[in-house]
C-alpha cells in the first residue's frame, strides 16, 4: 500500500508536468463509480498537492480532484497514444503548450478513490489528520502529547493518522528499528527521551524514503507517474527482513493489531509496563 514517501513522490512529479494543463476529456470504465466529467472538462489544473496519502490536484473555479490509492492505485502520466496501462478505471485527457497527454488512474483491486469536493470539504478532509511527520513544526513534546492519546503500543499509535499523519507499516518498523524502542511499548511508558528519538528516527526514514522515490514491494504494485518503481526498499532497515544489521541476531515476526511487525528482541527489548 502506498504511503507517505510514494505520494509525495507522485504529487510532487505531477505538479511539476501537469500543472496549468486543462482538461479536455474524462474517460471512465463501466465498473467505475459515476464521476460528474462535464465538471471538469475545460478547467486547468492550479496544483497538485497531497493531504497525508490523498492527492489533492487543485482546478479553477474551487474544485479540487482527489485521489486515494489505497491498496493497488496507480497514477500515471502518459502521453496521448501510449498503449493503454493495466486495469485503467478513469483517465483525464489533459492538454498543455499544444502537447496532449492522458492522467491514467488505474487500480487492479478498486477500493481506491477519485473525487470531487470544493475547499469547504477540502478544509474538512485536512482535519481528519494529525500533524505531519515531516513537519518541521512538529516537535517531539507535541509528538509524544498526540502519542499519548490513545492507551495503546507505541507501534499502532503511530499508525493512526488521526494523531500522526503520514507513517505507514512499512516506515513505523523501520522508525522502531532505528529508535530501538521495542513496537509493543506501552504509550503511557513512553518518555521525553524516547519521543526525541522516536521523531528523529521517523524523520530520517521518511526524508530517506522520499529522497528514494518509496518503496516498492515484490508485488511491484507501486510506481511512480512515469511507470518507475522506487528504490527505498533496498533501503529497508528491520521490514521484511530475517537478521538484524545492527547485532545480526535474529528478527522476530508477528501480527501486532493485525499488521506484520518486525523487530529486534535484542536491539529493541521490551520496556517495563
Ligand atoms: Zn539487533
Amino acid at each position: 500500500m502506498p504511503e507517505l514517501p510514494e505520494v509525495h513522490t507522485i504529487t510532487t512529479d505531477l505538479n511539476k508536468h501537469i500543472k496549468d494543463a486543462v482538461i479536455t476529456n474524462v474517460w471512465f470504465d463501466k465498473d467505475f463509480p459515476k464521476f460528474a466529467k462535464s465538471k471538469v472538462i475545460g478547467k486547468k489544473i492550479k496544483k497538485a498537492t497531497r493531504i497525508a496519502k490523498n492527492i489533492v490536484i487543485e482546478l479553477e473555479n474551487d474544485l479540487f480532484l482527489t485521489i486515494h490509492l489505497a491498496m493497488t492505485g496507480r497514477v500515471l502520466l502518459r502521453k496521448k497514444d501510449f498503449p493503454k496501462d493495466k486495469w485503467m478505471r478513469i483517465v483525464f485527457s489533459l492538454e498543455k503548450e499544444g502537447k496532449q497527454a492522458e492522467l491514467r488512474y488505474c487500480d487492479m483491486r478498486m477500493f481506491g478513490k477519485v473525487k470531487l469536493h470544493n475547499s469547504e470539504n477540502i478544509q474538512k478532509l485536512k482535519a481528519k489528520y494529525g500533524p505531519e511527520i515531516t513537519s518541521t513544526d512538529l516537535e517531539a513534546e507535541e509528538f509524544l502529547q498526540r502519542i499519548k492519546l490513545k492507551r495503546t503500543n507505541v507501534k499502532n499509535a503511530l499508525l493512526d493518522q488521526k494523531l500522526i499523519a503520514g507513517l505507514g507499516n512499512i516506515y513505523v518498523n523501520d522508525a522502531l528499528w532505528m529508535a530501538q524502542i521495542h513496537p509493543e511499548t506501552r504509550t503511557k511508558d513512553l518518555e521525553i527521551e524516547d519521543a526525541i528519538i522516536l521523531l528523529q528516527a521517523a524523520k530520517a526514514i521518511i526524508e530517506e524514503a522520499i529522497n528514494n522515490r518509496g518503496s516498492t514491494l515484490p508485488d511491484k504494485m507501486y510506481v511512480d507517474i512515469f511507470g518507475k518503481p522506487g528504490n527505498q526498499q533496498e533501503f529497508w532497515r528491520i521490514y521484511s527482513k530475517n537478521t538484524c544489521s545492527r547485532c545480526k541476531g535474529k528478527v522476530k515476526f508477528r501480527k501486532l493489531n493485525g499488521r506484520g511487525t518486525y523487530f529486534c528482541p535484542t536491539c529493541q527489548p521490551h520496556a517495563a509496563s
